[in-house]
């Protein structure tokens, strides 16, 4: 395990360097979503200091588990206004913010203990009926709605493109979500910052990072297949 997060970290060192960037400029969010508690420790130890997760009832208990370590925590999946909330005690960043019901929750609940919560807003770029994000064309009221709420600071944009075998298949899909974000930015909306993009998994990081991805989420290169 800690052999695979170090050539993943060389990676996407590599991805950097090849396509003009600096490799600083990218951050790697370690997805442990369904790997227990022990194994995070180890990729805690090995170097990883963002963990990404998908359900909120695992990731409460693995935050106890794991209180004593300093690492940032990461939401991933979809998340229910119900399990708002939760979210907000956990997570340093929300990737998944797809509507405004659920940022009006986000803000509500975030306000209860003052805290600015950052979240990203997550994109379906190819309009896909089984996937969470707002479409495209959408996106950008949305962030309009959501910059009116005080206890969010929007961060940027996310996405799961369809998967494909062959990574340059995904590329296409990752040039669109950069060029909404610079869309958006172009906006200059009070409140709204658009310098990250979450986008990039086991099987198509180095393409994303070539893209522009400030955040790359990848579990199974590094903790294997999940079962
Ligand atoms: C599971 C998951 C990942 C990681 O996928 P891998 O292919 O295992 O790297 C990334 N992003 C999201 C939203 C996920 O649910």
């Amino acid at each position: 395990m800690k052999n695979n997060l170090e050539s993943v970290m060389d990676r996407i060192k590599q991805a950097a360097v090849s396509s003009g960037r600096n490799p600083e400029t990218i951050r790697l969010v370690a997805v442990s979503k369904t790997i227990p508690a022990e194994t995070v420790e180890k990729a805690i130890d090995a170097g990883a200091d963002i963990l990404g997760e998908n359900y909120i009832q695992e990731a409460r208990t693995k935050f106890n588990d794991l209180s004593s370590y300093p690492v940032s925590w990461h939401f991933i999946g979809h998340l229910q206004t119900n399990k708002a909330k939760y979210a907000v005690r956990i997570f340093d960043l929300i990737h998944s913010v797809d509507s405004l019901k659920l940022a009006i929750e986000l803000d509500k609940q975030a306000k209860k203990t003052d805290k600015i919560q950052n979240i990203l807003i997550q994109v379906n770029v190819a309009d896909e009926s089984s996937k969470s994000g707002v479409s495209v064309q959408n996106t950008l009221n949305l962030v309009k709605e959501i910059s009116d709420l005080k206890n969010l600071a929007i961060k940027g944009l996310m996405t799961m493109p369809p998967f494909f075998n062959a990574p340059e298949k995904v590329r296409p899909f990752f040039k669109n979500l950069r060029s909404l974000r610079d869309q958006i930015s172009k906006e200059s909306i009070h409140n709204v910052a658009m310098d990250e993009l979450s986008m990039g998994m086991t099987g198509d990081f180095e393409v994303a990072i070539e893209e522009g991805a400030t955040l790359v989420r990848i579990g199974t290169a590094i903790f294997g297949e999940r079962i």
